[in-house]
């Protein structure tokens, strides 16, 4: 029998489209492919999506073995039983389906949730390859991420672990959209820096962002693009750094990772948001940044991660 390479198939379910990726042992991606999630026809509208992807992808790197397909889900999973405990977006309360796709496609599926699976796949492949402690701080709509400890996903009792955007920085603060106060998401995520550059325009006339922005139109890059000319700018980002610093240090404290990589649309900003943030963090860091220092960084695979990640899953 001829000799053929191992490969890994990683799914990425989002809420409009699922992402699929096979990868090398290296790391290297075969194929690529996608197709709409489905949602409004249901779990096995979604499955059969799933399974589709995963036929094309298969066909598509035959001259290789497939190992299993890892998968990153939304909301809560039982990794363990490869359960979707509860997804909002996907509509899904206890639906199997790593069963479900395993029983169709005859290989091993393993799942987590998609912020883990980000998480993995920058830790293995990304901004952390070269460290076996690392944390993925995604600052999208909302704030989630992933803790990887000696290169192994933490994921917690039960799997509900790891809600990074949900740890209390401010107590009786911002309402978050979890029904708390106070969560870190609701000062760190795009946003929460979009509703306080509107709010900060409407408090400031005279501001500069005026000239370009309404308080309707600003995006989670207008503080930025005025941050050199602009005092509200400025004070808008001097707000936004010190608390989304606040939620670093506190990971940096508990788990002293190596390197906390900056994901989701905010991390665009690149240097100009990691070196104020590096700052932040050595000032605040227990013990202070020269026995155990803590880089910040930008990751580096961005919307590939968490199909990245999926695919580690089964490594
Ligand atoms: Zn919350």
């Amino acid at each position: 029998m001829e000799f053929m390479d191992n490969c890994y198939i990683g799914i990425d379910i989002g809420g409009m489209s699922i992402k699929g990726v096979v990868i090398s042992p290296e790391g290297n991606i075969l194929a690529e492919n996608s197709v709409v999630t489905g949602v409004e026809g249901g779990k096995e509208q979604v499955c059969a999506n799933i399974v589709w992807l995963v036929n094309e992808l298969r066909k598509a790197v035959d001259d290789y073995k497939p190992i299993g397909i890892g998968i990153g889900c939304p909301g809560i999973i039982d990794s363990k039983n490869g359960v979707v405990v509860f997804a909002a977006n996907l509509n899904f309360n206890n639906v199997p389906l790593a069963h479900m796709v395993g029983e169709q496609v005859g290989l091993p599926v393993r799942m987590t949730n998609d912020a883990n699976a980000a998480a993995l796949g920058e830790a293995t492949f990304g901004a952390g390859k070269i460290y076996r402690n690392s944390v993925l701080v995604t600052l999208g709509t909302g704030v989630g991420g992933g803790i990887i400890i000696d290169d192994c996903l933490f994921e917690g009792f039960k799997s509900a672990g790891a809600e990074i955007g949900h740890m209390i920085i401010v107590k009786d603060g911002l309402p978050c959209t979890c029904g708390n106060r106070g969560c870190f998401e609701a000062y760190s995520s795009a946003s929460a820096i979009i509703k306080k550059t509107a709010e900060e325009m409407k408090a400031h006339p005279e501001s500069a962002m005026w000239k370009t922005y309404t308080p309707e139109t600003v995006n989670g890059k207008t503080a930025f693009e005025y941050w050199d000319s602009d005092q509200t700018a400025a004070d808008v980002l001097e707000w936004y750094l010190d608390h989304l610093a606040v939620g670093l240090v506190n990971l940096a404290n508990i788990f002293r990772p190596q390197v906390i990589m900056i994901g989701g649309g905010i991390s665009k900003e690149g240097d100009r948001l990691v070196n104020p943030l590096q700052k932040r963090v050595d000032a605040m860091l227990f013990a202070g940044s020269d026995y155990a220092p803590v880089k910040v960084v930008k990751a580096t695979l961005g919307n590939q991660a968490g199909a990245f990640g999926a695919a580690a899953l089964v490594m």
